[in-house]
């Protein structure tokens, strides 16, 4: 069975630092998800029903010790989801963040025209947005948001043709940085579709799966993985079945 290791640190100890340069810090937030990516890492996590308030105290602290590249925010569930009653909690977290001089990143799959208002209010450095369509509304949503944003646009490796993966990247061309990222726990040769259009689009990044993150989980505490690939194929056999 795998352990997860929980690196959550007090704050007396003598050696209270986050640190490693390879990884960035994700909060998890877990505000839930009206989509239903059958890929989902988070569906079926343990903590899914953990609803506890973020320990602030405890946030502050982690963020100030924390000396790795990048901070983001990122589901369990979408961060963006009921997005008017979430606002706070949001904005908290990038004040935090500000106030240790660290900028921070938001990851969403959500439909985005209703909250570019206050995606622009929130002043996150950088707007990562999962895209796994082509369509006229996302590209909308991409030439809206890049007035006001950075953004990086994401689509998740499930086996899709290259000649898919292709159009993919032409359509949403206008967009600085793409990435096509290989997916937890679904068996595709990401391998293959790397080495067939690498070569052909450098610009673009092809990102093998991985932990690449300190994780802040919804029971506030900070982790080095949280299963996820586990958890993603339990949810695939699940949803073959039905
Ligand atoms: S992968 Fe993201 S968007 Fe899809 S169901 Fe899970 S939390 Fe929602």
């Amino acid at each position: 069975m795998t352990m997860i290791t929980q690196v959550r640190k007090e704050k007396f100890e003598s050696d209270s630092t986050l640190c490693c340069q390879e990884r960035n810090f994700s909060i998890v937030t877990n505000f839930g998800c009206a989509k239903r990516c059958f890929f989902c890492a988070f569906a079926n996590h343990r903590l899914k029903r953990e609803k506890q308030t973020i320990d602030w105290d405890y946030l502050d602290w982690c963020i100030g010790r924390f000396t790795g590249p990048k901070v983001s925010v990122s589901g369990g569930g979408d961060p963006l989801f009921e997005l008017k009653e979430n606002f706070s909690t949001l904005e908290t977290i990038v004040a935090i963040c500000h106030k240790h001089n660290r900028q921070v990143d938001l990851h969403t799959n959500e439909d985005l025209l209703d909250k570019l208002a206050m995606i622009e209010l929130l002043g996150f450095h950088q707007v990562v947005v999962s895209t796994h369509t082509i369509s006229e509304v996302r590209r909308e949503e991409l030439t809206r948001l890049l007035r006001f944003s950075r953004a990086r646009v994401v689509v998740v490796y499930v086996g899709q043709s290259s000649d898919w993966i292709r159009e993919w990247i032409r359509f949403y061309s206008f967009v600085p940085k793409l990435t096509v990222r290989e997916c937890r726990g679904v068996v595709a040769d990401f391998n293959k579709i790397r080495q067939t259009l690498q070569d052909e689009f450098p610009q673009v990044r092809f990102l093998a799966d991985g932990d690449y993150n300190y994780y802040f989980m919804p029971d506030n505490l900070v982790y080095e993985d949280y299963d996820a690939t586990k958890l993603a194929q339990k949810f695939q056999r699940k949803e073959k079945k039905q």
